[in-house]
């Protein structure tokens, strides 16, 4: 469905797929993709350039790869096994950042890919099973929790900073370390990946979860020691916004996904500003993924800051709804949280292919 909402005080277009979890749309992974372009120096760039432009492809950079692994979701696989890209003809706009992917050889490429990293897992976040490529955008961090550890819940192997730890070694040129269940198969997917990850790994509502009870009461599932599934708010995806639109149900997932849109989708002097200003990561590439997921898990903290949640009445697909202590204050707070979260994203991925290729 495509819905006309306003959202964060703005006019906005938003399609609202219930099973999208993109992490910004796809103007924020061109907005990150585009300040790691300028970011790169020489040996990334040239590596980049010819990795992503490797046969007739002219001028794909960062900035028009970043969406990628989100158009990948136009796959679909049919019953009798067969994979195939779909475009949705009632949503055309879903294809406007998959154009530079819109050949036949690199629509085969979405396709081997997904069918590739289809079965790995099993997912089925409402019931549908979804390719396993979908679980690399995210992971849930308990927002109970402060760092990142592979030995909380919410973490799985192919989650999103297994995803990006398993990309960083096929573009060091080294195996993918065991137990992770990925198939990239060269370079230039790897990079794809991460030109798109990392923005996910900024967004805070893809790392920092809250687990629900009933009475929209925090639960906390590494006392449980599992997550039971019925408190899983899916990334704030099945959390309905009370104030903003009234009949349309935008969930706070999607509002996160939004970015303020005077940003447009490229690099803005103020956003270069911001990244340059990004403190250097510390010890080797193979730790930073955790590290940062780490640092966005503290941001998903403020993002959360003065939220309470009550269950929908009559129960409706998103099974809790969200209230702010002060609607005005709180928009503003999400604001200046995006644009700093995209100027680390930009940063970090440059960085990261900067010592990837010194
Ligand atoms: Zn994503």
């Amino acid at each position: 469905m495509l819905k006309t909402v306003v959202a964060f005080g703005w006019l906005v277009v938003v399609a609202l797929n219930p099973t999208a979890a993109s992490a910004w749309g796809y103007q924020g992974h061109r907005v990150v993709g585009a300040i790691a372009d300028q970011l790169l120096k020489p040996a990334a760039k040239a590596q980049v350039q010819q990795i992503l432009n490797e046969v007739d492809e002219r001028g794909i950079d960062l900035r028009k790869a970043a969406p990628w692994p989100d158009c990948v979701k136009s796959v679909v696989r049919h019953d009798d096994g067969r994979f195939h890209y779909e475009v949705d003809p009632d949503h055309l706009e879903f294809e406007v950042p998959c154009t530079p992917f819109n050949s036949a050889r690199e629509r085969a490429r979405m396709v081997d890919y997904a069918a590739r990293n289809w079965s790995t897992c099993s997912y089925t976040p409402d019931g549908f099973e979804r390719g396993c490529h979908n679980t690399f955008h995210f992971v849930d961090i308990a927002l109970q929790r402060s760092y990142f550890d592979r030995n909380f819940q919410g973490t799985n192997p192919h989650d999103l900073v297994a995803t990006i730890t398993a990309a960083i070694a096929v573009l060091q040129g080294r195996p993918i370390p065991p137990p992770f269940p990925f198939s990239i198969k060269d370079k230039k997917e790897a990079l794809l990946l991460l030109a798109h990850l990392i923005g996910d790994l900024h967004q805070p509502l893809h790392v920092g979860a809250v687990y629900l009870d009933a009475n929209g009461k925090l639960v906390d599932p590494d006392t449980a020691h599992k997550v039971d599934p019925d408190t899983d708010a899916i990334g704030g995806n099945a959390i309905q916004d009370g104030v903003a639109i009234p009949f349309q149900a935008i969930n706070l997932h999607h509002e996160w996904d939004d970015i303020p849109p005077d940003l447009g989708d490229a690099a803005t002097g103020e956003l270069m500003d911001a990244a340059k200003s990004v403190r250097a990561s510390e010890g080797a590439p193979e730790g930073w993924p955790a590290a940062w997921a780490t640092d966005t898990l503290l941001v998903a903290h403020d993002a959360f800051k003065s939220l309470s949640f009550k269950p929908t009445q009559p129960p409706a697909q998103a099974k809790w709804i969200v209230t702010y202590d002060n609607h005005t204050d709180y928009l503003q707070a999400a604001d200046a949280i995006k644009r700093k979260q995209l100027a680390k994203g930009g940063a970090r991925l440059a960085e990261l292919l900067n010592a990837i290729w010194p």
